[in-house]
C-alpha cells in the first residue's frame, strides 16, 4: 500500500474495555503496522452521562499489556490532538452548523414528551415511529416552520437538536440508495427511505457519536475504518455526512461479532460468569458499586496467548499454523482474510495457547512469578525454583498449576495415594527399600546420571524387576506415582532428603 496508513481504535470509556474491543484494537494495530502506519487511539466522550472514572486508564494499560500500544493518542505524538473528543468540543459545532447552512441537516424542536406520544401512538397502532422525510414536515422543525418562526425559537433559547436530512426527497424523490464496498462484507447498500433523521448535535451543545466520529476521522487523517460488525448499521449515515461534507470516504472494514461459547447471540459478561472465564483484559474493580470483574491478567494468561487467540477471533492465515508471535501476525494479517460469519469464543481455545506460551517463557522469569505467589517458597533459592518449573511446566497451564505439580520439590510428602499404595508397596517393599538406601548412600558423584546407573545394575544384578523398585522410589519421593523422572528429582532434593523420605514411608507403612 502506497499510501500513509492511519487507522483508529475510538472506544468510549463507559466501563472497561470488553475483549472484543480489544480484538478491535489488535486488527487496528497489526493493519497499521503491517503497513508502516500510524494506531491511533481516540477518546470517544461525548456521552457524559456514561463516562466511567477510570476508563480511560483501563484502556490504556491494558494495550499496553497486550503489547500493542498507539502510535498516536492521549498523552502521545499529539499532532493531530488533542485525542479526547470531550476536549474537542468547540471544534463539531461549525461542521453541524455547515450542514444547516447547506440544508442538509434541519434543527427540531420536539420536545422528549411529543417524540414519545408519537412513538407510543405508533406503537398502539402496532407501528414503529421513526423520524424521516416521511413524517418531518409534521414535526417541530426549521424545515416545517418557516424561517422567521425558526428564528424566534432559536432566539428565545428554545432547546434543539440538530438532525440530519437523510433522504432528500425535494433531489431524490421517494427513495435513494447508499451503498459502498467493505472490505470484510463487500458491497454494501441500504435503503435511505427506510432510515431516520439522526441527531447529529444534541441540546447539551455536543455532537452525537455519529458527527464527532465522522469529523474525527476527517480531520485525523483516517484512511481506514476497522471496527465492529456493530457499526454496521451507523454506516449509511457516516457515508452520508462524508458526502455532504465533500470529503474523502476512507475505506471500511467492519469485523464480525464474537459469538458466545455454545448457542446464539453475542458474548456477554454474563456468559463469562456463567462459564468462569474473563471477558476483559485486565482485572476492574467498578468504581461506583466495587464489584470485581475477572481479568486475562490475573487469571494467568500471558499477553502472547491472549493476543495469539483473539487474532483468530474473525481471521485466519490460511494455513494450518495457529502459533503465531506479534511480528508474525504483523506480516501475515490480512485484511482480506477477515471472514464475516460471527467468530465463536471458545475459552478453552485460549488454555491451549497459554499453555503453549508458558513452554516459551523463560524459567527465570517464571519461578518469580511463582515465588511471589507461593509463600512456601519464600526462603527457596530463585536458581533452585527456576530447575523446577523447567522440569514440571510441560503440564502446566497457569502458574497456579505449579504448586501441585511440584511441591514435593520443596516439601517432603505426609500422606501417600491410597491407590498408589496399593498398587506400588508390596509385602518385599520394605526389605528392597532398605537395600535401596544402601545403594543411595553409596552412589559417589550424586547426579541423576550416577544415580541411574548404580540403581538399575543393582537392580538387574538382583534380577529384581524394574517397577518393585522404582514405583515404590517415586511414591517414596513424591506421595503419588507421578512427576518427572525420579533421578532427577532426587538429584535436586539430594542425597540426605531422599534417604529420609524413603525411611519415612517404610516407617509410615510398615
Ligand atoms: N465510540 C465507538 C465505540 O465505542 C466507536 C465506533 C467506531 O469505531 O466508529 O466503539
Amino acid at each position: 500500500m502506497s499510501q500513509n496508513i492511519r487507522v483508529r481504535f475510538a472506544p468510549s470509556p463507559t466501563g472497561p474495555l470488553h475483549i472484543g474491543g480489544v480484538r478491535t484494537a489488535l486488527f487496528n494495530y497489526l493493519f497499521a503496522k503491517k503497513y508502516n502506519g500510524t494506531f491511533i487511539l481516540r477518546i470517544e466522550d461525548t456521552d457524559q452521562n456514561r463516562y466511567v472514572e477510570g476508563a480511560e486508564k483501563y484502556i490504556i494499560d491494558s494495550l499496553n499489556w497486550c503489547g500493542i500500544p498507539y502510535d498516536e493518542g492521549p498523552g502521545k505524538n499529539e499532532t493531530f490532538g488533542p485525542y479526547r473528543q470531550s476536549e474537542r468540543k468547540e471544534i463539531y459545532k461549525k461542521y453541524a452548523d455547515e450542514l444547516v447552512a447547506s440544508g442538509k441537516a434541519y434543527y427540531a424542536f420536539d420536545t422528549a414528551e411529543t417524540l414519545d406520544f408519537h412513538r407510543k401512538d405508533h406503537e398502539a397502532k402496532g407501528k414503529t415511529f421513526i423520524y424521516n422525510w416521511h413524517n418531518r414536515l409534521k414535526l417541530s422543525n426549521s424545515l416545517s416552520l418557516s424561517a422567521e418562526e425558526t428564528q424566534a425559537k432559536l432566539d428565545a433559547g428554545e432547546e434543539y437538536v440538530i438532525r440530519y436530512k437523510m433522504l432528500d426527497t425535494q433531489k431524490e424523490g421517494a427513495h435513494g440508495i447508499i451503498s459502498t464496498t467493505d472490505i470484510v462484507r463487500g458491497h454494501v447498500s441500504f435503503k435511505k427511505e427506510l432510515l431516520d433523521d439522526k441527531v447529529i448535535f444534541k441540546s447539551d451543545g455536543m455532537p452525537t457519536y455519529h458527527l464527532a466520529n465522522v469529523v474525527d476521522d476527517h480531520l485525523m487523517g483516517i484512511t481506514h475504518v476497522i471496527r465492529g460488525e456493530e457499526w454496521l448499521p451507523s454506516l449509511p449515515l457516516h457515508l452520508s455526512l462524508y458526502l455532504a461534507f465533500g470529503w474523502k470516504i476512507p475505506e471500511f472494514a467492519h469485523l464480525p461479532l464474537i459469538l458466545k461459547p455454545t448457542g446464539k447471540g453475542k458474548l456477554s459478561k454474563r456468559d463469562g460468569d456463567k462459564l468462569g472465564f474473563p471477558v476483559f483484559p485486565l482485572e476492574w474493580t467498578d468504581p461506583q458499586s466495587g464489584d470485581v470483574s475477572k481479568g486475562y491478567k490475573e487469571d494467568g494468561y500471558f499477553p502472547e496467548a491472549l493476543v495469539n487467540f483473539l487474532a483468530f477471533l474473525g481471521w485466519n492465515p490460511g494455513t494450518e499454523q495457529e502459533i503465531f508471535s506479534l511480528e508474525e501476525l504483523i506480516e501475515t494479517f490480512d485484511l482480506e482474510r477477515v471472514h464475516k460469519a460471527g467468530a465463536r469464543f471458545d475459552p478453552e481455545k485460549i488454555k491451549w495457547f497459554n499453555h503453549h506460551y508458558m513452554q516459551e517463557q523463560n524459567d527465570e522469569i517464571l519461578a518469580d512469578l511463582f515465588k511471589s505467589q507461593q509463600p512456601e517458597l519464600a526462603d527457596i533459592d530463585i536458581n533452585y525454583i527456576a530447575i523446577v518449573v523447567g522440569l514440571i511446566k510441560e503440564r502446566a497451564t497457569f502458574v497456579s498449576d505449579f504448586w501441585d505439580l511440584s511441591h514435593y520439590f520443596f516439601v517432603a510428602p505426609n500422606s501417600y495415594d491410597d491407590k498408589a499404595v496399593k498398587k506400588a508397596y508390596k509385602e518385599d517393599t520394605a526389605q528392597l527399600l532398605r537395600e535401596l538406601v544402601n545403594i543411595i548412600q553409596h552412589v559417589n558423584d550424586f547426579t541423576a546420571a550416577n544415580l541411574q546407573t548404580d540403581i538399575k545394575e543393582w537392580i538387574t544384578k538382583n534380577n529384581i524387576g524394574f517397577g518393585k523398585v522404582m514405583m515404590p522410589l517415586r511414591l517414596a519421593l513424591v506421595g503419588a506415582l507421578q512427576g518427572p523422572d525420579v533421578f532427577e528429582i532426587m538429584f535436586l532434593i539430594g542425597k540426605n532428603e531422599s534417604v529420609t523420605r524413603i525411611e519415612k514411608m517404610v516407617a509410615s507403612l510398615g
